[in-house]
Formats: structure tokens, sequence, C-alpha cells
């Protein structure tokens, strides 16, 4: 049984050979990506969204759709004991977006990115060829895949490794007011065998909150974060805490990690919202289409404000460094900086990080205030200038101010031009940098 992906693969590249001109995913879960440049809007859009479905579970292996989301993926695996290698905390991220997109979560100091759970996927050449690649099979583009944001095709079917995973996750948090000391600590959870998950929210050099988390069988008592509590307040509220292992994989869901205000309004909201409401993408769709009309009304106002939605990993013995600069020069108005250690098996060709190698990743997701006299996206610019200096790298799902040239020498352009002409000749998709970064003046 493939869900009719096979006809449904026929039918798409044959659609696809007889046109001409660019093309453009479309599909019906919102986007994560958070650009702030217009787009190009005379590609031709191509509608995907019927390639979301998991096609099959067998030993350990997931068998899926590109457009499929992390949520339909965890609802077929967990009655089996099972969860993808590594799971990103929203759950309408699909399998293809996190390949492409870097995807992360807390165990990636084990597992590696998304992308490293990846067996071999399909992807559709934007002149309709479809073709198959894993280690063994066009290599290069299996190897490319990892930053390429569907700039050289798109993963229509993807195999990929799962892990066992117990009914519930055990959440132990440490309070900490030393950065060092704190740092410390997240390194050498990373050497205990018996540790799943780690990660840290901290709010200033004294407030820092560390969480080492276990699957398990039992739980005394099961957090609902769905309707009582904030997760990212009750960690700082409670030691340990017992979540489902659904709840724990996408923790950040409901409250779109700290975006939520606290109102008395949000908070009846929270409480008695139709769950189909009580998401990620609900929230994105909402906030899209309310910019929108205040746009087309003309009633939109800048309000003072910088999205900071971004990612940086630096090499760990940065990590200090890094999170001083970030304590130092940005204020989040009361909302935590996260973080979670990363080591990945591979070096994949367009994202620049070091095998076998631990890194410290810094996120911040959320509004800030526009610091006075200062540019826009200043807090962007000087973050990401500090990561680079550090010998860092930056994930390209947000806005990135670079020059071709810089963009070329950390993404590794020269590779970029080669794969570009082997599989899209006829550039009807966009290239990398004019996806992904945006002009310096900006
Ligand atoms: C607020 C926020 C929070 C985030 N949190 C997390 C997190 O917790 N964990 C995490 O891992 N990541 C996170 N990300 C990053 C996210 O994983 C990437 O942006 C990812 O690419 C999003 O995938 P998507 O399925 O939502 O795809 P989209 O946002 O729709 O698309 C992302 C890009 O991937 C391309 N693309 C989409 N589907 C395919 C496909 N099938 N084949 C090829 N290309 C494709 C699109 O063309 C586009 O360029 C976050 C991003 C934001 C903005």
């Amino acid at each position: 049984m493939d869900h009719g992906y096979e006809a449904k693969k026929r039918r798409l590249s044959e659609r696809l050979r007889g046109a001409a001109g660019g093309v453009q995913l479309a599909k019906r879960t919102s986007s994560n990506l958070f650009r702030y440049a217009p787009r190009d809007r005379k590609r031709r859009r191509l509608d995907l969204s019927r390639f979301n479905r998991v096609i099959s579970v067998n030993d350990a292996i997931l068998d899926v759709e590109g457009l499929a989301t992390f949520e339909s993926v965890v609802d077929a695996t967990m009655p089996r004991g099972l969860v993808p290698l590594i799971t990103p905390e929203l759950k309408h991220i699909t399998v293809g977006g996190a390949i492409v997109g870097i995807g992360i979560e807390s165990d990636c100091f084990r597992h590696g990115f998304v992308h490293d759970g990846l067996i071999e996927a399909d992807v559709l050449l934007a002149d309709g060829r479809i073709v198959r690649c894993s280690t063994t099979e066009n290599s290069d583009l299996f190897r490319a895949l990892p930053n390429s944001y569907g700039t050289l095709g798109y993963i229509l079917r993807a195999k990929m490794r799962l892990m066992p995973a117990a009914p519930y996750v055990h959440l132990q948090t440490t309070r900490m007011s030393n950065v060092e000391a704190f740092l410390e600590s997240m390194r050498a959870a990373t050497e205990q065998s018996d540790v799943e998950f780690i990660e840290g929210l901290f709010y200033s050099p004294t407030r820092l909150l560390l969480t080492v988390a276990r699957f398990t069988e039992r739980a005394p008592e099961v957090a609902d974060i769905l309707r009582r509590d904030i997760f990212y307040k009750l960690i700082e509220e409670r030691p340990d805490v017992y979540l489902t292992t659904k709840d724990y994989l996408f923790r950040y869901d409901p409250d779109w990690f700290w975006n939520l205000p606290e109102t008395g309004g949000y908070r009846f909201f929270r409480r008695f919202a139709p769950a189909s409401m009580r998401n990620s993408g609900f929230y994105k769709r909402y906030i899209d289409g309310k910019n929108r009309w205040l746009r087309r009304l003309g009633l939109w106002r800048d309000d003072g404000e910088e999205p900071l939605i971004q990612d940086w990993e630096v090499p760990w013995e940065r990590a200090a460094e890094l999170t001083r600069f970030a304590l130092d020069n940005v204020e989040l108005g009361g909302r935590p900086w996260i973080v979670t250690p990363i080591r990945t098996p591979a070096t994949p060709t367009l994202y620049p990080v070091r095998a076998d190698t631990l890194y410290y990743n810094l996120g911040c997701y959320c509004q800030v205030k526009k610091p006075r006299g200062k540019g826009d996206y200043y807090y962007t610019r000087i973050l990401d200038r500090k990561c680079f200096e550090l010998g860092g790298v930056k994930m390209l799902y947000s806005s990135t101010f670079l020059s071709q040239a810089e963009f070329d020498r950390v993404y590794n352009g020269a590779a970029y031009a080669r794969l570009k002409e082997k599989y899209d000749p006829g550039r009807r998709l966009p290239s990398l940098f004019e996806k992904c970064a945006m002009p310096l003046e900006a």
C-alpha cells in the first residue's frame, strides 16, 4: 500500500515536463520560514500538498511522503513504540522541510540533525524528472539536500530511521547561576549514556536552567501543557516534570515557544480554545493573515520591534563567548534564550559543520524592541557577525544579510554551483542565495 504514491508521482512528473518557466512550492500547511523581504511571485506554484502521507512503518524504518508533518509521523510511529531520531518541536514542520532546512531538537547531541536519519529520498527536479538519492545513488544530491531549501528539487518521499520510544519523558531541571558551570554541566550530560534529551533556557548570567530528560515507561503524574501549564514556565517551577512523549516532542507548540501573551484573554484561550487553534500552524496563519489585512487597509504600523527568530551554532569551546555576547548585547524582555548541544556524524555539502565535533546551538524565537538609533535587523546582524567570527554557522530559515561572495564562502558556493548546473540547469528554481539571503543594505 503506497497511498497512490506512484500514480501521484507520475502525474506530477508529466505535468512539470510539459511546462516552462520557474516553479515554487505550494502546500497546505503553514510555512516555518521567517524572511522579511518581498519574494519573487512570478514563479508557477506547484501544489505538492497531496504528498503528505505516511506510507509505512516497518523494522524501525519510516517510509513517508515529503509533505507529511512531523505530527502525523509521530501519530503513526508512537503506537509502535517508535519515533524519528530527531523530531522538530513544531507539529506542522514537514519531513521534507526539516531535511532541507536543518531540523534540530534536544537529542541532536546523540543523533545529529533531522537529515542524519535519512536513508534515501525521491527528489522531484524542476524539469519534472524524479530521481532517487542515497549514499550510493546520486550521492552528490543526497549529501547536498541539507540546507538546500528546495533550490535543487523537492523531496516527494523519504526513508528515515526511527528509534524506540517509551510512552513518557521524565524531565529534570536544575537552576544554575554561573554561565561556565551551566555549560560544563550541559557538556558533561552529553557523555551520560542514559540521557536522551538535553536543553537549556537562560534569561541572565545568573538565571540559567538546564534540563536533561529520559524516556520512561511510567509517570507518577503527567503535566498538561495544552490547558493548564505553560511549558517553559513549568520547568522553572518544578524540578521534576513528566510529559507524554508526544507532548515532550512538541512541547513548544501550544505556546509557539513563548509567543502567546499572558493576558486574561489568552488565559481563557489556553483553557478553552479547540485544540485545532492551540498550535503553531494556526498562530502562523493568523499572524500572516492579520498582517496582510492591515497592510491592505493601510493600517499596518511599524511597532518598533525586530523579529529575532534565528539559530546560530558555534564549536563548543566558543559557547561561553557567544552566550555572554548575547546576554550583554540583546534584551529579550523577559523571554529566554534556548540552547542545545549538537554533534553530527557527517558534514553535509552545503552546511559546514564539522563531523563528530560538539557544537552549541543558540536560538532566539521572539520579537525584540529595536534599539534606538540603530538600523533595521541590528540584533540579527551583530549576532550573525559574532557567530561567523567564532567559527560558527547560522541556519537560513530566517533573514540573513550577506554578500554573495561571503555567502558562497560560508555555504560552499562552488559545490553548490556545480550541483545547480547538474540538477537544475534551466534555473527554474531560485538559487540558494536568491532564496535565503537579503541585500546587505536592506
Ligand atoms: C519560529 C520557528 C521555529 C522553528 N523551530 C524549529 C524547531 O523547533 N526545530 C527545528 O528543527 N526547526 C525549527 N525551525 C526551522 C524549520 O525546521 C525550517 O524552517 C524548516 O525548513 C521548515 O520546514 P517546513 O516544513 O515548515 O517548510 P516550509 O517553511 O514551508 O519551507 C521551508 C523551505 O523548505 C523548502 N521545502 C519545503 N518542503 C520541501 C520538500 N518536500 N522538499 C524540498 N524542499 C522543501 C521550501 O521551499 C522552503 O524553502 C523553526 C523555524 C521557525 C521560523
